[in-house]
């Protein structure tokens, strides 16, 4: 039986105290939170873990820079602590980046004025990142060739934070926790209605891989389902003080534009910042900040022209960038809390911060908004108020998230030092990986690595390379297939792992060893998942 049938039959017959419905970071943070705590707590989701919103963010763990100009100060210091503390937390995941930026002559304020803003913004994250530093147009050059600096007036350097891996491997760590701590997780099992019932919840689940209904109690429900908040709260009849509004933003992944290791920012020609980020051996380029009125949304030609005029005229490129170039995109809705039915006017300048609304009678959460940056705060919410509502916090005081320690990570770099890990990857191979696999291995899988590294030596074979231009060993795709719930090839190559979105799509499928990673994955399967992932899923 897989892990995803057990936790399903699982779910089946545990009396609940809460369940999350809905995987992306707000329901995983949730989870882990109250699983750690001593919840007797469960989450599923629809779709794969982090299948929506919070596998198409910017991967920027960021203090709100932006917010100064709305002189939203409050914003900017919680969010400023929220960052350190999970850069604190993550040190191998969360990193200071330095962001160069440009600001162009005739921009809406001088450049020593925005400048002054990063140093006010260095002040507010207290200082424990390197300091702003301001730049002419020569040194701008100097520094990045690659920037066009015809219509410069200055620029600067100033930090924030990045997500190493990617965002939802980030937000299935949270899961993973969960289920260490005794959740209950399971992905593609939907929540199809509601009632409440003799102080309990039942909730129809409808698990989509076999098509079968099941029902679950439980004392408490969390509507964690990020950008259909409202939808799920329309169909169980709950009512709130806040809705969705919905911020498009795409991004595209091309060939390495530059070698340098910066986030290059730019205000795009509709005012609005834009960033040109290294994601592995790639270039993420994006934003984009469009209200639409839906949730299924997908990127348009509009979407890339936009994308590619702005960094064709940024940047003095050899040949300019095309939709030719494009290895993978991305597009996500931000859930925006608003109160009230009244028209926005200026509604970019919508609080980007999440708000929790509760109905305390019924003992249901819906989570709005919200941000990868702002997510320990959310678990520990989350936390409060469940705890609130009477369910019991038998281990209140339990950290729920966080590396291991820097003890135990020194006794895994001996280890993997030992057995020369990092001498696995042929030199060719580490091309797309520029970093040792000892980092990788513990930044992706924590303790679980220390099992990898028994598993290569008992069986060298398992040591071996087997995706060709993805750097990705035998015994982590086992691991992958035991552990993490991989139910279509996507889940594996873009939300597990990122390769989806920095091979390009021939190449990937060209790899002699897919349908070999697909045989450790999927078994007797392999060629269905394989022909499924060749049909549905383009860039
Ligand atoms: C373009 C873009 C860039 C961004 N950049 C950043 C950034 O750099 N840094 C940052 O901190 N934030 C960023 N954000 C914001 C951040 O990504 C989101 O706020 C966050 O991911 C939302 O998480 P969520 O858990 O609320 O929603 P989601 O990740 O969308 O999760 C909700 C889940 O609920 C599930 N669901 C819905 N209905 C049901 C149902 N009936 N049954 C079961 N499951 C259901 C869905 O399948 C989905 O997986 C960005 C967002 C976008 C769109």
């Amino acid at each position: 039986m897989t892990l995803r049938d057990n936790n399903i039959e699982q779910l089946k017959t545990t009396p609940l105290d809460v369940l999350i419905i809905g995987a992306g970071i707000n329901g995983a943070v949730s989870a882990a939170a109250l699983a750690a705590k001593g919840v007797r707590v469960a989450i599923v989701d629809r779709g794969d873990f982090a299948g929506e919103t919070s596998s198409q963010s910017s991967n920027l763990a960021w203090g709100g820079i932006k917010y100064l100009e709305s002189h939203d100060y409050g914003l900017v210091n919680e969010l400023c602590q929220s960052r350190n503390h999970l850069m604190e937390s993550y040190p191998s995941t969360v990193k200071e980046i330095r962001f160069l930026t440009t600001i162009a002559t005739g921009f809406r304020f001088p450049a020593p004025v925005v400048y002054a803003g990063t140093v006010m913004y260095w002040m507010f994250g207290r200082f424990v990142m390197r300091r702003p530093s301001y730049l002419c147009a020569s040194e701008i050059k100097r520094l990045e060739p690659i920037i066009n600096v015809d219509k410069v007036q200055g620029g600067f350097e100033y930090s924030d934070c990045y997500l190493h891996d990617n965002d939802s491997r980030f937000v299935f760590n949270f899961v993973r926790r969960a289920q260490e701590n005794g959740g209950i997780a399971a992905n593609y099992v939907e929540s199809q209605g509601a009632v409440r019932e003799n102080g309990l919840w039942r909730v129809t689940l409808k698990d989509l891989v076999s098509g079968t209904s099941f029902e679950v109690t439980a004392k408490t429900l969390i509507n964690a389902c990020g950008p259909y908040v409202d939808e799920h709260n329309r169909l169980i009849g709950q009512r709130t003080q806040h809705r969705h509004l919905f911020s498009k933003g795409i991004h595209l992944i091309v060939d390495r534009i530059t070698p340098t290791h910066k986030v290059l920012a730019f205000f795009a020609s509709d005012g609005r910042l834009f960033f040109i980020m290294p994601m592995g051996p790639k270039t993420c380029i994006g934003t984009t900040d469009v209200q639409v009125q839906s949730p299924r949304t997908c990127v348009t030609d509009e979407d890339r022209d936009f994308v590619l005029d702005n960094v064709n005229q940024l940047l003095s490129l050899d040949k300019p960038l095309t939709k030719a170039d494009i290895i993978s995109e991305r597009c996500g809705v931000r859930p925006l809390a608003s109160t009230g039915d009244a028209a926005i006017e200026n509604w970019t300048e919508i609080s980007r911060k999440h708000s929790i609304d509760v109905n305390h009678a019924q003992q249901h959460l819906s989570i709005f908004g919200g941000k990868l940056t702002d997510c320990i705060n959310v678990g520990n919410e989350v936390c409060e108020l469940v705890g609130a509502m009477g369910v019991s916090l038998q281990h209140n005081h339990q950290r729920w998230y966080g590396e291991p320690s820097q003890f135990e990570r020194q006794r895994f770099m001996r280890q993997a030092q030992a057995i020369n890990l990092d001498g696995l990857l042929p030199k060719e191979a580490q091309q797309p990986s520029p970093e040792p696999l000892s980092q990788r291995f513990w930044r992706r899988y924590g303790h679980n690595a220390f099992g990898l590294l028994e598993r290569i030596k008992q069986q060298p074979h398992s040591g071996k390379l087997l995706i060709e231009n993805a750097a990705y060993l035998v015994c982590e795709i086992e691991l992958a297939a035991r552990t993490e719930m991989i139910v279509t090839l996507e889940d594996f190559l873009r939300r597990r792992s990122k390769i989806s979105l920095v091979v390009d799509r021939d190449t990937l499928l060209a790899s002699k060893g897919l349908l070999q990673a697909c045989a450790i994955l999927f078994g007797e399967q392999a060629q269905a998942k394989l022909d499924e992932y060749n049909t549905n899923y383009s860039k």
